[in-house]
């Protein structure tokens, strides 16, 4: 690595140490509890006073490098707060650790849910050995070459009832999904 890179690894590092591990242990993760958006807005003023806010940005690829390209950074924090420990070790840990991109399939062609999960139509059936997941997605980034999607889907109710949202993670391919066209139906291996 240049001296340059070495320096913003140490920068970084430093900046990790300094300002976020501490509130985090005191807090136990919970960012609400540690001062919510208030704790964004001054971890990311230490973040520019050390130099380090805008690296990432500086490129598309930036994200990608530091594993905090979307959706893999938001779906490693939604399962690190939902996930069952076989979960975990599936789907978290590779994701986690780079080895794999995944993907998010909330939105629906209309009439179906865009910003609305209460407009949510797929629907999960529970079956014998997994779920059936029917519905139609799309604007699903990364979908080519995810090693998994989190799909959103209704258990009960119907479009425009508040409850029976719930989201599943299936290791479908985008290749199958491409091969079944635009109804995507699948017995996920999901428990
Ligand atoms: C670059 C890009 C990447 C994306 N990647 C993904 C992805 O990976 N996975 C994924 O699932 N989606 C993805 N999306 C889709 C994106 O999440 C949706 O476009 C977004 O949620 C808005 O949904 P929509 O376009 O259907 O708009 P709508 O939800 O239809 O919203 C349109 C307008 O109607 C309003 N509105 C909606 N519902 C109601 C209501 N009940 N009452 C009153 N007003 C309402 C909204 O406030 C808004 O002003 C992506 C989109 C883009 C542009």
């Amino acid at each position: 690595m240049s001296e340059d890179s070495n320096d913003l690894v140490d920068r970084t590092r430093r900046f990790i140490a300094d300002h976020v591990l501490g509130t985090d242990d005191e807090f136990d993760g919970d960012v609400n509890a540690s001062g919510g958006d208030g704790l964004r807005v001054k971890l990311q003023e230490a973040a520019r006073e050390a130099g380090i806010f805008e690296e990432a940005g500086y490129s598309l690829f930036g994200p990608m490098a530091l594993n905090i390209a979307a959706p893999d950074e938001g779906n490693v924090h939604l399962l690190d707060q939902v996930a069952s420990a076989a979960q975990r070790e599936r789907y978290l840990a590779p994701l986690a650790r780079g080895l794999v991109r995944s993907a998010f399939a909330m939105t629906e062609p209309a009439p179906g849910a865009g910003s609305d999960p209460s407009a949510l139509r797929t629907m999960a059936a529970r079956v014998s050995g997994g779920w059936v997941i029917n519905g139609r997605k799309h604007f699903i980034t990364g979908a080519d070459g995810a090693a998994f999607f989190i799909i959103f889907a209704r258990t009960s109710g119907f479009p425009g009832d508040s409850g029976g949202a719930t989201a599943k993670a299936s290791n479908w391919s985008a290749t199958w999904a491409r091969r079944t066209g635009p109804r995507l139906a699948a017995t996920a291996r999901w428990r």
